[in-house]
């Protein structure tokens, strides 16, 4: 089942929360995150004296049943320190489910959400992921602000064969002299975020020249030329939004970081190999070109 989930808080941290808050709900049994977007800064709606909001929305799916969805949802928010005083008052984080793809109506849950087409600051980052969503603006002040997760303009960059196999046995599937040479020409000068495995299958296990080298791993480590990262909220807390990030695998990363993704470069082999490790579902994004070679295809894609 698809569901769109919307987030807001005006207490604390806002941009860290919201962050920290996105993660959590992908780590939630059964939840696949598929899409989130920009970070907005938006005016109290009903209760006004009080600070402005960072509001987002984000698109899962997931096999749990609506309710047993609310719990969760209801669990990181007292996770993350939100202490119910007044109704629609300043709160650390608010998550509620805005859409989902039938309707709910029971006690406790009513999908779509019942303010959902009276406030803007839910339906603009909502029709932001939900392009096609049919709903009307009210004018309320909403400004995008440049600190969500898909402002770092994560792009990912891979060669697979047709079934999307990447790897086998720890080895890559494909050294195909264009691609390397295409890989090289896209993120020289760049940063590159990747695992250990894929360290591995770089040259003498080093990181690559001319790059920034971002390490991500949950085991500290020291690896000259390389910054390591224990998980994805301090990944984010080390990018830089003006910088080229590109992430080059690999299959675990590519799961972790797609949904952040804005970019997608794909060279896809005319072959079917044995592999053990496969790129995610490109469903979400739009093809936008495919340049076709001799026995392969550069392919981009975006949101
Ligand atoms: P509002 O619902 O107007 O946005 P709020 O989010 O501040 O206000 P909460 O205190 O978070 O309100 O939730 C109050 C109750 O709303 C929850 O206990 C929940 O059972 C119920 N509820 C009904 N529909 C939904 C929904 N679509 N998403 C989240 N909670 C919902
Ligand atoms: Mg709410
Ligand atoms: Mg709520």
């Amino acid at each position: 089942m698809i569901f769109y989930v919307g987030l807001g808080g005006n207490l604390g941290e806002r941009e860290k929360i919201l962050r920290r808050a996105i993660e959590c709900v992908k780590k939630i049994p059964t939840v696949k995150l598929l899409r989130v977007s920009s970070f907005y800064e938006t005016e109290p709606w009903g209760v006004t004296n009080q600070p402005k909001f960072l509001n987002a929305a984000i698109k899962i799916s997931t096999e749990l049943e609506p309710l047993n969805l609310l719990d969760e949802l209801q669990r990181i928010e007292s996770e993350l320190g939100r202490i119910r005083r007044e109704h629609w008052g300043a709160r650390t984080i608010d998550l509620d489910i805005l859409l989902a793809d039938h309707e709910i109506s029971c006690e406790r849950l009513t999908v779509p959400h019942k303010f959902l087409f009276e406030r803007d600051f839910a339906l603009v980052p909502l029709k932001e992921i939900f392009p096609s969503l049919e709903c009307k603006f009210h004018g309320d002040e909403i400004l995008r602000v440049k600190s969500s997760l898909v402002d770092f303009g994560l792009k990912l960059v891979a060669c697979v064969d047709k079934n999307f196999g990447i790897g086998f046995n720890g080895k890559l599937l494909f050294r195909i002299p264009a691609d390397l040479k295409n890989f090289r020409a896209l993120t020289f000068g760049n940063t590159i975020i990747f695992g250990r495995k894929t360290l591995a299958t770089f040259p003498n296990q080093q990181p690559l020249d001319g790059r920034r080298n971002i390490l991500l791993s949950h085991t500290p480590q020291k690896i000259s030329g390389a910054e390591v990262v224990g998980n994805i909220e301090k990944l984010f807390d080390v990018l830089n939004v003006a910088e080229k990030n590109f992430v080059v695998g690999g299959a675990q990363v590519f799961d972790e970081l797609i949904p952040y993704a804005t970019e997608i470069f794909l060279t896809v082999v005319d072959a079917e190999v044995q592999a053990d490790s496969f790129f995610p579902s490109v469903d979400e994004f739009i093809l936008r070109d495919v340049k076709a070679c001799n026995g392969f295809e550069f392919r981009r894609y975006t949101r």
